[in-house]
């Protein structure tokens, strides 16, 4: 059972309800009331075990009956059985050792080559699932500044009963970003291009949803539940990989921009694995460095950066820590959440928390430099013949600076290097080769235009309204 960050009567919800409306209607974010805990013969079980099984194995607690088992091992079949990802040694997460005790996941061998096809591949099917059995349709409105909108697009595009109206500033996504888009773009797809930032696309999915008109839309952000509990598995993957014997700690480096998937991480640690240290690693856009360091929440405007799926200027999915941080009393939680939304920032120590609560839990916090990540890229290339993304790249320099005795650290890839040429070039002066469905991608898909938008809520209501 779920229930909302900001409800101190904690009415139960269940995850298909939870699936299908992203935010509580109080504007909370649901978190389960419980953690389901595995034990150390029950994880020693599952290794060596397919994705399948782990995901499954992890899922099904998470889920607690509201998909019957048959049912969600069908759709997790589906999403992480052969044909959807693509399979290095064996698996779609693989783990590769880039120097001793220093270990990289690979997270983005999915259809839009990030690590959003891990959640969205499975969450699209979820939802497909329960709307069919409601005999329900659905119409999704989100935001991106780069790879949720591919990630979503390619998880609803075969959907019966879902549609999606996904809202990208016009300027800031990489050329191959746009493209991605653009390819999936038509039938239950509809792009719509912001004249603004991506605040502003944000702000208008806000504003929409507010509206009781529009009250039923769902989300694909991750705020959803659906996305940050699909990725709870991976970190149950890896540690498989990683731990030489059940029970071995092992730590964990995150690139961070909404707080979502390492929050999964902490899912995951919750949930009886062995993580020691939960490392979230920031760019120049370092809110979340900054508030694990200091205990102060500060709103800062984003600047756009080299690793750009981390220009965030504030990270929702916090919410759901503060949540515990307070140990579940809703009445602060709404205290504290209400004055960072009136006044851009919130102190821990304001509401009688010391910054070290972070710490306690597992969590540390650092950031990276473009120059960091640039040197990051070469060194990685240079001992191994790899290459990684920029965001790869900022998780890999944080790790390693952070790795400080033998418990090995395992740094999340978040993206093929393929999707952020222009660094790459600069980095090792060649772009990475492409995955074959990736060849030509920006010739093939002239013709989809987007709809192009000014940040006006009203021409948006009339658009959904027309559509
Ligand atoms: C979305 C994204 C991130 C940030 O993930 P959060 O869950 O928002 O913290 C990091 N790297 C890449 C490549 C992404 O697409």
């Amino acid at each position: 059972m779920l229930i909302s960050t900001r409800d101190g009567a904690r009415q139960p919800c269940s995850y298909t309800e939870a699936l299908l409306s992203g935010l509580a209607s109080d504007g909370g974010l649901y978190v389960p009331v419980t953690y389901p805990r595995f034990s150390s013969e029950e994880l020693v079980a599952l290794s060596g075990a397919s994705y399948e099984t782990i995901a499954f194995a992890v899922k099904s607690r998470l889920v607690d009956g509201s998909i019957p088992d048959a049912e969600l091992k069908e759709l997790i079949t589906s999403a992480y059985g052969p044909g959807v990802f693509d399979r290095e040694k064996g698996s779609i997460v693989p783990v590769t050792e880039i120097e001793k005790g220093l270990f990289v996941q690979s997270l983005s061998l999915g259809p839009t080559a990030s690590f959003k096809d891990m959640a969205l591949q499975l969450v699209g099917r979820e939802m497909d699932y329960e709307l069919s059995r409601r005999n329900q349709k659905l119409r999704i409105l989100g935001a991106t500044s780069g790879d949720t909108g591919s990630a979503a697009e390619a998880a609803i595009k075969d959907r019966k009963n879902a549609c999606l109206f996904m809202l990208s500033p016009e300027k800031g996504m990489s050329t191959f970003q746009r493209a991605q888009m653009e390819a999936l773009s038509g039938g239950n797809i509809f792009n719509i291009s912001i004249r603004g930032r991506f605040d502003d696309c944000q702000d208008l999915v806000k504003a929409t949803m507010q509206d009781p008109e529009f009250a039923s839309l769902g989300a694909v952000n991750s705020i959803n539940w659906g996305r940050i509990s699909s990725q709870v598995p991976y970190y149950f993957a890896g540690y498989l990989q990683v731990a030489k014997r059940m029970g071995d700690p092992v730590d964990v480096c995150v690139p961070s921009g909404n707080f979502g998937n390492i929050f999964s991480a902490y899912v995951a640690k919750r949930m009886g694995l062995p993580l020691r240290r939960l490392i979230i690693a920031t760019n120049e856009n370092n809110v979340l460095d900054v508030l694990l360091k200091t205990g102060v929440y500060e709103q800062k405007e984003a600047r756009i950066t080299s690793s750009p799926s981390m220009d965030i200027s504030k990270a929702s999915n916090y919410e759901r820590l503060v949540f515990d941080l307070f140990q579940g009393d809703a009445e602060k939680v709404k205290a504290y959440m209400s004055e960072f939304a009136k006044t851009g920032k919130a102190s821990l120590k304001d509401h009688g928390l010391d910054p070290s609560v972070f710490f306690a839990l597992g969590f540390e916090g650092d950031s990276s430099t473009h120059t960091d990540r640039i040197e990051t890229i070469r060194q990685v290339y240079t001992t191994t013949k790899i290459v990684i993304d920029p965001h790869t790249a900022d998780g890999v320099c944080v790790g390693k600076r952070a790795k400080h005795d033998e418990v090995s650290m395992l740094c999340m890839s978040t993206a093929l290097p393929v999707k952020f040429e222009g660094t790459i070039q600069e980095a090792l002066g060649f772009v990475p080769e492409r995955p074959p469905r990736f060849v030509g991608l920006e010739e093939k898909t002239q013709g989809h235009n987007f709809v192009t938008m000014s940040p006006d809520a009203a021409l948006l209501k009339s658009f959904l309204r027309t559509h």
